[in-house]
């Protein structure tokens, strides 16, 4: 019995049912594979029993598991989003090596990620990140801010403005927690309002999947409830 393949289908599982008590399609919520810390066997493991998309934190990290997963499976076409915090010396590998990147929140970065997206490649998918809850966190755009930086980044050639991403202070009960989620809707529905055709809200990890795809989250990040608990010691 493989532990990876028993947690995705619950994870499936847990994902169809929030979205059922939202009346929402179950079919318009992509499961987001969250591999960091965890080796090229897992995601293997993972790509066997259907999982096309996984998330990575540190580049080099992510780059040599691409490398490993690449030389176990060449045959697995996986994409792979960019989830961290971006240093400016790492844009160019993030945008020669990634099929999205999630956490964008400020115009330089998109502007090198821009520049330096290879040509011959598809325009890289972007998510700004949203400092939902306040000074608790240091990264995130401010709210008020987004829709400058949204019409910035869609007027840059080599990039794709998809979307929002917010990792909001975990709430402790589940009302309070889909506050910040309410309000990464409301956002969203703002920039569509002002014409920009985004279509993901990248929000909900293990913890607070179900309240995210309440309100309308169309990615949801899942690791530990994937891979297991992370050892960030090794
Ligand atoms: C680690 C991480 C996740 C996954 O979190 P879990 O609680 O393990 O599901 C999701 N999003 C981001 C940005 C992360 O860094």
């Amino acid at each position: 019995m493989s532990a990876i393949s028993d947690n995705l289908q619950a994870v499936h599982t847990a994902i169809v049912e929030a979205a059922h008590k939202a009346d929402r399609d179950p079919a318009t919520i992509g499961l987001l594979a969250v591999s960091k810390t965890f080796g090229p066997d897992a995601v293997v493991e993972a790509a066997a029993n259907g999982q096309v998309a996984f998330g990575e934190n540190y580049l080099q990290e992510a780059l040599d598991k691409m490398t490993a997963v690449h030389a176990m499976r060449p045959d697995l076409a996986l994409t792979w989003h960019f989830i961290g915090p971006i240093q400016s010396n790492k844009t160019r590998q993030i945008a020669s090596h990634f099929d999205w990147v999630h956490a964008v929140d400020r115009e330089k970065t998109a502007q090198r990620l821009s520049d330096q997206r290879p040509e011959g490649m598809p325009p890289l998918n972007i998510c700004l990140q949203v400092n939902i809850s306040g000074e608790a966190s240091k990264s995130g755009v401010a709210p008020e801010e987004v829709l400058a930086l949204a019409q910035k980044v869609a007027s840059m050639p080599r990039l794709r403005l998809r979307g929002l991403m917010a990792i909001p202070e975990p709430a402790g009960d589940p009302e309070k927690q889909r506050t910040p989620f309410v309000r990464m809707r409301e956002l969203l529905a703002r920039l569509r309002a002002e014409g920009l055709a985004v279509d993901t809200l990248s929000m909900g990890m293990s913890g607070d999947l179900a309240a995210a795809v309440a309100e309308g989250a169309t990615i949801v990040r899942i690791g530990t409830a994937i891979f297991g608990h992370r050892d960030y010691a090794q």
